[in-house]
């Protein structure tokens, strides 16, 4: 249930391993938070440490390029060339210098720049940054053009695809899972994803799956951007192909308001401008906005529900592009072999009940 990244990717990998699959989306696939992503593909960010986030992510990170070459994915803008972070305040640059630390003690690559090594790997960047830091493992996508390739990737292997469909609740004997009600059919089924992003909550039948919203604006520019995209804590800049440079986002507890606001996104605007100064006068070409969707405690909810069948695959926050062929994978264990593997212990929707 759901067509975003996290139901594609599902989809994908159920039907790989031999299920007969359906995918069931109220609109069309890829046009929810989705498509709202700026697309960067990062094991960290701003202010997070060492943990079991970091160590799904960093599983993720290392399937991505099978991930893309098993979909077919091969013209998705993948900038596999590293991410950068920069830091602009003493207190920045204490957080960038201790996750570098961090990154490399677990031996994941990490190096920090002065601002004079910044400049001569990305020209673009003179405005006034402290420090910065290179991250060779990270990269980005254009999360659009993946979800496409998705959506034509499962439904070349036989998921058959449902859109327009509406699911208005799970169905159960009691205690398994018996179907997914469309109003005006049931689709009948021992075995449900749900994997409806940021509308998953209401969803839940008879237990607490706390996802929210976060609001997330961004804007696309016409400009010449960095090579690499670059990190800071307000948000980031993406290249992508087309002399178009994406710029986000911000982040907010406003429910489902999908109203797009220009005072943000000339906030949005600003701060990228801030680091790479050419962008100020760029021609803003294009505003959106999506819903991430976001658990109780921030984390990702993937795991079996007290409903025998019924998987859930949501809460994946800022890092749903990042995460989705981890989390496939692992639901896809969990359907087919009843396997847990230890790596999502700790992400369980058991953990809000
Ligand atoms: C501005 C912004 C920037 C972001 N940048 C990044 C980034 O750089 N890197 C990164 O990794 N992540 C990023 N994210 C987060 C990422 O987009 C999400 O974590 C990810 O897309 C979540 O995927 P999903 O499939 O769970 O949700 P969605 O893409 O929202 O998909 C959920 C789907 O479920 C469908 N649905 C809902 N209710 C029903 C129903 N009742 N019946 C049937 N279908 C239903 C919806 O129509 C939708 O298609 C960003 C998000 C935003 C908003």
């Amino acid at each position: 249930m759901g067509g975003g990244i996290v139901g594609l990717a599902c989809a994908w990998e159920l039907r790989r391993r031999g299920l007969s699959v359906t995918l069931i989306e109220r609109g069309r696939p890829g046009r929810e938070s989705t498509w709202a992503a700026a697309g960067v593909i990062a094991a960290h960010h701003y202010g997070a440490g060492p943990g079991p986030l970091f160590d799904l992510l960093r599983r993720s990170l290392a399937a991505y390029p099978e991930f893309l070459e098993n979909v077919g994915a091969d013209e998705v803008d993948w900038c596999s060339d590293g991410m950068l972070a920069v830091a602009r305040t003493a207190d920045e640059s204490a957080e960038l210098t201790a996750r570098v630390s961090w990154l490399t003690e677990a031996g994941y690559e990490a190096e920090l720049l002065t601002p004079w090594e910044l400049r001569t790997l990305e020209p673009l960047c003179t405005g006034r940054v402290e420090t910065a830091a290179l991250f060779p493992a990270d990269g980005s996508l254009d999360p659009r053009l993946l979800a496409a390739d998705l959506e034509s990737a499962v439904r070349s292997v036989g998921v058959e695809v449902r859109t327009d469909a509406k699911a208005t609740s799970i169905e159960t004997d009691g205690s398994r899972v018996t179907g997914v009600d469309l109003v005006d059919e049931i689709v009948a089924t021992p075995a449900v994803v749900l994997a409806a992003g940021a509308w998953c909550a209401s969803l839940a039948p008879g237990f607490r799956l706390p996802v929210r919203p976060c609001k997330g604006q961004m804007c696309a520019v016409r400009a010449e951007g960095p090579r690499r995209s670059v990190n800071f804590p307000e948000g980031v800049i993406v290249p992508r192909a087309g002399g178009r440079v994406a710029l986000g986002a911000t982040q907010e507890d406003v429910g489902f308001d999908a109203h797009i606001d220009a005072d943000a996104i000339r906030q949005v605007h600003r701060d990228a401008a801030a680091i790479v100064p050419g962008l100020a006068n760029a021609e803003i070409v294009e505003t959106w906005m999506g819903f991430r969707p976001q658990s109780a405690d921030g984390f990702p909810v993937i795991g079996p529900t007290p409903v025998e069948g019924l998987v859930v695959a949501t809460g994946h926050f800022t890092k749903g592009i990042a995460l989705a062929p981890v989390t496939a994978e692992l639901v896809a264990d969990l359907i087919c072999d009843g396997r847990l593997d230890p790596l999502l212990r700790p992400f369980g929707p058991d953990r809000f009940a």
